[in-house]
């Protein structure tokens, strides 16, 4: 068999991608067939069997196959029109609607039968598919199946990448990076296998197999991941040990107190970098704990002994949240501060890269890619990374080729206690479990879309007292039948019914600058109401927001909701939280009363996983390791014992796996920049 495309080919090989359809794709994070094949579906539907009409459930997704008794095409207007018909089968009559597709009616005979699909609504005693497919049964497109469903964006259709992924799975060489032999020993199927029944599962039993495989994949590069790196830093001779300067001038700088997990960290912090040995350190605390404090302590006592830091943030917006926040802070020890991000002019970006350089700055702020340009540090000594769990193999051999042996990572994702030592084996922990004193309990109230008014009633009264307000939707702009609030959308309801207020829009669709104009008006006061979609999720720090209105409240993930319930609270001000929710299934509701009455990142998680079950995971794999809900991967506790020991075993033997593959697979893992999904 002679393949046409390989793993690493660019997207654009698949027959169909155009330059317009390559666009979209990358707003989804693919860029390689293997991205594509990576791109997993979320659910499936069941096209497999005819329902008889007797049978159909309100509200499910059927296939049904009748008689077109009649057909009736009317005007609703110069560019609107609905097609309706009537159908029967032996159970009796039923009903679709097509809205806006005039040509059909012609498509269509009365008498001939057909087979319909989507999902059925019963109206009034009757039975009702409003745009469903239609095809003639029996014919080439009446195809019968299980069908994928995947996360799409505006301008992909559902069958584009359907189409796609057929393609891609006929046509790529899809080389399995494991050895048969270490298959065999677990019993585990090849990875062509694997993309086929993952996307296009033969049965119940081979989608199981696909994702036993594909979860086993991911851990096993992690653990590899985790023990190289620990053979890295162990092999470190160098002494990465920095001089003890006092950091109490900057401790009485602050306008607070530390708490006692924020103190505790930093004296953690301190022996570590007294250590000969790199520092190698995790500080976990919940939203809003003070983790920001922490580093600074860090920075401030390098730089102290006369090195530099560099501080890296998974969006450009938080980057730039932190280069004020550090510009501010340091500047009056005498220490500077630069920004390295993305946006900024080639001649902007020099003179950074110059000034670190030659020693004048002390302090680089960045997104990732502070690490992968060619950028040279005179004397580096200290690397943090917010928000962002840990680095890849061939991140650390550059930061060790930079000579930054020290790391110190800062992350709000709640890690159970048993995996932690397992997850993060290469590296020590200090968890934050204290809120600052002053900090008051997020009051977090559920409406339903008719009451959602009272929801803004409070908004009025925080915005009369000087607070200000987010206010947060799940897509950006109004998508058809999506029934779903729009950030646009509101954000022209919000300045006609906040017209003496200035209201402000953020989305990823902005440009960088646009962006950052708006989030720094609105840190400074100047935008009173933030209209927003999720960019703001993580990180930003206004401490006098109070309060946070969440429309479709369903569409997020818990993880998520605590992430953005996290934007408030930050100061002694009594914040609030009110989720808008149009769900109304058992399980929508079950966790919008999580969310009321829990306030824990611990607890969220927890309660997370009882209500998603294990089934949910399609999401982790894909977006796992960089984001939040990465924890989740690591419940398959059993299969992550297995390859722990596989791991070790590999290190030991390579010829268990295709070792350039398996170079491959590091280095991608953890170094996807999260700053270009803003
Ligand atoms: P996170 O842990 O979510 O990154 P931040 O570091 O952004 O939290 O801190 C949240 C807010 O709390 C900031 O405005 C910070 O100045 C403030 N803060 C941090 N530590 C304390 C403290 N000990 N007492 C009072 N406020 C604090
Ligand atoms: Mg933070």
């Amino acid at each position: 068999m002679i393949y046409s495309y390989s793993l690493s080919d660019d997207i654009s090989v698949i027959k169909g991608v155009g330059a317009k359809k390559k666009t979209r794709l990358d707003q989804l994070d693919i860029f390689t067939v293997e991205d594509l094949l990576e791109h997993f579906p979320t659910r499936y539907r069941n096209k497999t069997s005819v329902v008889n009409s007797m049978r159909f459930t309100d509200g499910e997704d059927v296939l049904a196959e009748g008689i077109l008794v009649s057909k009736k095409l009317k005007k609703l207007s110069y560019r609107k029109s609905v097609l309706e018909l009537v159908m029967r089968d032996d159970g009796g009559l039923f009903y679709a609607s097509f809205f806006n597709t005039p040509f059909l009616a012609d498509k269509l005979e009365t008498g001939s039968k057909y087979v319909v699909f989507g999902k059925v609504r019963f109206r009034n005693g009757l039975k009702l598919f409003t745009n469903p497919e239609i095809n003639e049964a029996g014919s080439e497109k009446d195809k019968r199946g299980i069908i994928p469903v995947y996360p799409l964006t505006s301008g992909l259709t559902a069958n584009d990448i359907i189409k796609w992924q057929l393609d891609a799975l006929a046509n790529t060489d899809i080389v399995d990076w494991l050895s048969e032999k270490l298959r065999d020993k677990r019993r585990i199927c090849d990875l062509k296998s694997a993309y086929k029944n993952i996307h296009f599962p033969l049965s119940g039993e081979w989608y199981r197999v696909a994702m036993y495989r594909l979860v086993y994949d991911k851990l096993l590069t992690y653990q590899l991941a985790i023990r190289k790196n620990r053979i890295l830093i162990s092999d470190f001779s160098e002494d990465a040990s920095i001089p003890d300067e006092d950091i109490s001038p900057f401790i009485e700088s602050l306008g607070f107190k530390l708490t006692e997990g924020q103190a505790a960290a930093i004296s953690d912090i301190e022996s570590d970098l007294k250590n000969k040995k790199p520092m190698n350190r995790l500080v976990q605390g919940d939203v809003g704990c003070g983790k920001t404090v922490v580093a600074e302590a860090a920075i401030y006592k390098v730089v102290k002994a006369g090195a530099q830091a560099a501080f890296m943030a998974p969006t450009e917006i938080l980057a730039r949240q932190h280069y004020k926040k550090l510009s501010s802070d340091m500047s009056k020890f005498g220490m500077n501060c630069g920004l390295l991000v993305g946006s900024l002019k080639q001649s902007e970006k020099q003179s950074v890269i110059r000034n670190l350089k030659e020693g004048k700055l002390d302090i680089l702020v960045g997104t990732h890619a502070l690490i992968t340009d060619g950028v040279e540090f005179r004397n580096l000594a200290l690397v943090i990374t917010d928000e962002q769990h840990r680095f890849g193999v061939n991140q650390r051999k550059t930061l060790v080729n930079k000579g930054a042996n020290n790391v110190l990572v800062m992350s709000a994702t709640p890690i159970p206690r048993t995996l932690a030592a397992t997850v993060f084996g290469d590296m020590d922990f200090s968890v934050i479990m204290t809120m600052p004193d002053d900090r008051k309990e997020i009051i977090t109230r559920l409406y339903d879309p008719d009451s959602r008014k009272i929801a803004y009633k409070s908004a009025e009264e925080e915005l009369s007292t000087g607070s200000q307000v987010y206010i947060v939707a799940p897509s950006i702009e109004n998508e058809e039948d999506s029934g779903l609030a729009s950030a646009e959308a509101l954000f022209e309801e919000m300045r006609k019914s906040f017209s003496s207020y200035k209201v402000g829009l953020i989305h990823g669709r902005l440009d960088k600058i646009e962006k950052e104009r708006v989030m720094s008006e609105f840190a400074s006061g100047k935008i009173d109401v933030l209209v927003s979609t999720v960019v703001i999720e993580v990180g930003i720090d206004v401490p006098n927001a109070s309060l946070i209105i969440i429309e479709n409240a369903e569409r997020f993930g818990l993880a998520q909701l605590h992430q953005l319930r996290g934007r408030v609270g930050r100061s002694s001000k009594q914040s609030y939280c009110c989720l808008i929710c149009a769900g109304k299934s058992e399980t929508a509701l079950e966790r919008m009363k999580v969310m009321v009455e829990m306030s824990s990142g611990f607890d969220i998680s927890e309660a997370d996983l009882r209500l998603r079950g294990a089934g949910d995971i399609m999401g982790t794999i894909q977006h796992g390791f960089m984001t939040g809900r990465f924890a989740d991967l690591f419940r398959h506790t059993k299969i992550l014992e297995k390859a722990d020991e596989d791991a070790k075993e590999i290190l030991k033997d390579e010829s268990l796996v295709d070792i350039e593959e398996l170079d491959r697979r590091l280095s991608e893992l953890f170094v996807k920049d999260n700053s270009e999904i803003l």
